[in-house]
């Protein structure tokens, strides 16, 4: 009997698996259909989460944000539009994030307490399933091309601190002074919380962390998140941005996920993870997933935000806090980036 249901099941299977195999004629006429050319992309980025309100942000600091998102979608969209890869155009997005100061990745990252900059970044290709991170790493002017580097060039998957740095110079990457990631107004948020003397943890922090998720012609799906961790770090704190499946991860078969907020809660969570594993396990959309999580976060005391691209072009964002930097570009030509939560 057993043998009679086995025998039943591989036939299903075989049907359903073969379905134009078993009918040459429709095959053939398939094949004569004229192929899609329209190739279909989408791109979502985001440069952190935080209390930014209309009326605590100044005019200049509103546009500057504004312009170096515009300029990331610019970067990004430019790789999907040839035809290039998801994986190309969220390095391309998060790089000129990293070198724009007004974002707290690269150049213009928070100092830790004792007044440097170690940079933590990660990267996730959702084909492959393939990953790459850094922490702590304090010399590479692009730590997302670290992130990268770390993936394709090494059997691992996570480098820290010294160990990164040598990497990064084995690799040839572009190397800086630990100088030329350092801005004045990191500083004076450095000295501001000291003084307010809350121990290292501020909750009315902005998060300036950046990331960037998208979906190239081809259906492939990458996420990639970049950091310099939260102001006043000690003790070697790591947070969520480099952790794959908290702070960022991407699979083809779900979604892919770059994370921005109090990374503690984040990597409790697995947010990045347990976003993919409800569209993948229970069928559900990009936005109920990253809502239902993000709601979590908020029982658990976390705040920040995500965003969110699934392989059907479907993208959003999910943040608890007042607003978000953030960007969205399609290939039908949407273009946006906000900052607040009522727009
Ligand atoms: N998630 C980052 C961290 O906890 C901070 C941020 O998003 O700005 O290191």
């Amino acid at each position: 009997m057993r043998h009679f249901f086995s025998s039943i099941w591989l036939l299903l299977i075989l049907s359903l698996g073969t379905p134009l195999a078993a009918h040459p004629g429709a095959h053939d006429h398939e094949k004569e259909k004229p192929v899609a050319t329209e190739k279909k992309w989408t791109l979502v980025i985001h440069g952190g989460a935080g209390g930014m309100a209309r009326d605590n942000m100044s005019p200049e600091k509103d546009a500057a944000a504004r312009a170096g998102l515009t300029r990331a979608l610019e970067a990004g969209s430019a790789v999907l539009d040839k035809g290039g890869s998801a994986m190309d155009a969220v390095s391309a997005a998060i790089m000129v994030m990293e070198n724009d100061e007004h974002f707290n990745a690269g150049r213009g990252a928070v100092f830790t307490y004792k007044g440097v900059n170690e940079l933590d970044a990660s990267i996730m290709d959702g084909k492959t399933l393939g990953a790459g991170s850094v922490t702590g790493a304090r010399y590479t002017k692009n730590p997302i091309l670290l992130a990268r580097a770390v993936m394709e060039k090494s059997p691992h998957v996570m480098l820290s601190r010294e160990g990164a740095d040598e990497f990064s110079r084995e690799q040839d990457l572009e190397q800086v002074s630990p100088d030329y990631f350092a801005t004045p107004e990191r500083w004076r948020q450095l000295e501001e919380l000291k003084a307010k003397k809350l121990g290292w943890y501020d909750i009315d922090m902005k998060y300036g962390t950046v990331g960037a998720v998208a979906v190239d012609s081809d259906g492939n799906v990458a996420a990639g998140t970049s950091t310099g961790g939260l102001t006043g770090k000690r003790w070697g704190r790591i947070g969520d941005s480099p952790v794959i499946g908290a702070g960022n991860y991407a699979d083809n078969r779900a979604c892919a996920v770059s994370a921005t907020g109090a990374g503690e809660f984040f990597i409790r969570l697995g947010v990045a993870h347990e976003i993919c594993a409800r569209m993948r396990m229970l069928g559900e959309e990009a936005n109920t997933a990253a809502d239902h999580v993000m709601k979590e976060l908020k029982l658990l005391g976390g705040t920040g935000g995500v965003i969110v691209a699934a392989p059907d072009g479907t993208a959003t964002f999910s943040f608890n806090t007042p607003g978000m930097y953030r960007g969205r570009a399609t290939s039908a030509g949407e273009k946006m980036v906000a900052v607040y939560g009522d727009e």
